[in-house]
């Protein structure tokens, strides 16, 4: 029988959670729903001097608002837990010591000095130092020092590390489901920190444990921990635990496809690279979200999909259910992906098509004061007229404010346009085909009114662009008679006026 799928999204909470992090979590629900597996989140939160207020709730809402909640993690099903690690301290030295216990790793005393020391005396013969085979027998560690020296120190309470002792002459192979076999040679590796004395495991080993304790199966995370995989195939097999399988996702890239997207680069281009607003606890400083911008958050995960993925075929609208039928890791590429901000924003448009006009309806209502007398089923009917030319609810009053106020004035260059010496004569005639129409529907105005061009042999110019200008206020807008229809006759004979008598 094969193993439950179990995957885990595990970010420290240092922040608001980058787009690429959404991505990342994104990916592991979509491999996890393929397979019917457990989608799990892990609060990687050791390193307490990066702890930022909010953030793990940032996280949550975040997932939330995507359509993406986890199955397992912190207050919710919590069979494996706890799911932060600041909670699951007490587990990690018992790993360490055994770790120890079995000659796979070491205690090492070396103070901060003495390492910055190396660092610079290596910095200046142009090499970079190492801790490793190479030098630890000259360092001041349990490999190096008598085993009383060590136990006095310990007694005496010296701070120390816990290293991993890296092997020599060795070559690993690492496997990845995106980038395929990897080859490493141990003796470049160095003897990473595992545990300090402060009680606190370092990322490498806490990570290790839980997602074995968790039964992890698949860990899916992105490119940069790439370099930490060799430590961590290595750490399974001290343990003698079995080793997941991994998959290191591609890097997104700036928009112009050359360096990493960053957390800075939204405030530089001009678009949100946080799924929600984030406001930071100390400096206040505001960061734009998706949400807040108007983005659909079915916009926000097919476009992060494609960051990465493709189907392998044309098409490119894929609702969450479809991603998670089509999603391969497999087809997940090694390339690095372009950040592209049109795309989401084509996108958008796409998803704000699917809405229901209804529901377009009530959010336009609440951003505007203008339409807050406004009958609710009215402003849905002018939402399902509009919304094909817009990308985000903000664009609809731009888009549609004729259709609940009379323009108070004309766009210039259109009445120039628009306007001729018999256009008095011809609007004075439109309002009494008007007047005598009883039914007021479209079909009705549109055969009087053309009708009436036609048999009179009038330009349609003359007619439809002082009728346009004289309804919107310029010429632009969606069909004539729609507009006339929604904003009834009575308005509909008033504007036509108004224009008249400013000629
Ligand atoms: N805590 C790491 C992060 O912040 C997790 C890396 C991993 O998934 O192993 O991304």
């Amino acid at each position: 029988m094969t193993k439950k799928v179990r995957v885990r999204f595990a970010p420290s909470p240092t922040g608001p959670l980058h787009i690429g992090g959404v991505r990342t979590a994104l990916f592991n629900y979509l491999f996890a729903k393929k397979h019917q597996g457990t989608f799990i989140l892990r609060i990687e939160d050791t390193d307490q001097n990066r702890y930022v207020e909010g953030a793990e709730q940032y996280i949550i809402d975040a997932l939330n608002w995507c359509g993406i909640p986890f199955d397992e993690g912190p207050n919710k099903n919590e069979t494996f837990g706890p799911y932060r690690q600041s909670e699951r301290k007490h587990l990690y030295k018992q790993y360490a010591d055994k770790l120890i216990a079995s000659g796979n790793a070491y205690y090492a005393f070396d103070t901060a000095e003495a390492l910055d020391y190396h660092r610079k005396d290596h910095e200046a013969k142009g090499k970079t130092f190492i801790y490793n085979w190479h030098n630890r027998l000259k360092l001041s560690n349990s490999l190096s020092l008598s085993s009383e020296d060590v136990q006095a120190k310990l007694d005496a309470g010296d701070d120390y590390v816990i290293r991993f002792k890296s092997p020599q002459d060795e070559t690993l192979h690492l496997m990845d489901i995106i980038r395929g076999d990897i080859k490493i040679d141990t003796n470049i590796l160095d003897d990473k920190v595992l545990f300090k004395s402060d009680g606190m495991p370092t990322y490498h080993l806490a990570n290790i444990v839980d997602d074995h304790l968790m039964e992890i199966t698949h860990v899916i995370r992105g490119e940069e921990w790439l370099p930490s995989l060799a430590l961590h195939y290595q750490l399974y097999k001290a343990f003698g635990w079995e080793t997941p399988e991994f998959a290191h996702l591609p890097l997104i890239l700036k928009p112009t496809g050359k360096g990493k997207l960053s957390k800075r680069d939204g405030d530089k281009l001009g678009f949100p690279v946080f799924p929600l607003k984030w406001t930071d606890p100390t400096t206040h400083e505001v960061s734009r979200g998706y949400k807040e911008d108007g983005y659909f958050p079915d916009a926000m995960i097919n476009f992060l999909a494609f960051l990465g993925w493709n189907p392998g075929t044309e098409q490119e609208i894929f609702n969450l259910d479809e991603l998670v039928s089509a999603f391969e890791l497999e087809r997940v590429h090694k390339a690095g992906a372009r950040f592209d901000p049109d795309k989401i924003k084509w996108f958008n448009h796409h998803y704000m098509q699917e809405e229901a006009n209804d529901d377009l309806a009530e959010a336009f209502k609440k951003q505007h004061t203008e339409l807050k007398e406004i009958d609710v089923n009215y402003i849905s009917l002018v939402v399902g007229i509009i919304k094909e030319r817009a990308t985000f609810i903000s664009d609809f009053w731009e888009l549609s404010s004729f259709f609940f106020t009379a323009p108070t004035s004309y766009d210039e260059k259109a009445f120039k346009k628009a306007l001729k010496d018999d256009t008095k004569d011809i609007m004075t005639h439109v309002i009494s085909i008007i007047n005598t129409i009883e039914d007021f529907t479209v079909e009705n105005l549109q055969t009087n009114i053309k009708g009436w061009i036609t048999s009179n042999d009038i330009s349609f110019g003359k007619v439809m662009m002082p009728l346009r200008l004289a309804l919107v206020g310029a010429l632009q807008g969606p069909d004539v008679f729609d507009i006339m229809y929604m904003i009834g006759k009575n308005e509909t004979v008033k504007r036509i006026e108004n224009i008249v008598k400013t000629l």
